[in-house]
């Protein structure tokens, strides 16, 4: 699973809407990918302020924007991010 696939299956993820098979593959792309963890944390923190009715933190929402769109710019197989260590 690449980063743009786990970005776009996290939120369903953190829901608990995906399936097992893609939430192991979740799980294990957060594990080890840091970017992606840490968007992960991002998400459930945003998502414990709106179960609070709380306004999530807008650096947070912010991040998480630009997050995705970056990775729209670089799209897969373009050669960009590379997975050190193996
Ligand atoms: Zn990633």
């Amino acid at each position: 699973m690449g980063c743009a696939e786990a970005v776009r299956v996290l939120q369903a993820y953190l829901d608990g809407e995906t399936d097992e098979v893609t939430a192991r593959r979740v799980v294990a792309h957060l594990d080890d990918c840091r970017d992606c963890g840490m968007e992960a944390d991002l998400y459930r923190e945003i998502k414990k302020s709106l179960a609070r009715r709380e306004r999530p933190d807008a650096r947070a929402v912010e991040r998480l924007r630009g997050f995705g769109e970056s990775l729209l710019h670089t799209g897969p197989g373009d050669g960009g991010a590379r997975i050190s260590g193996g």
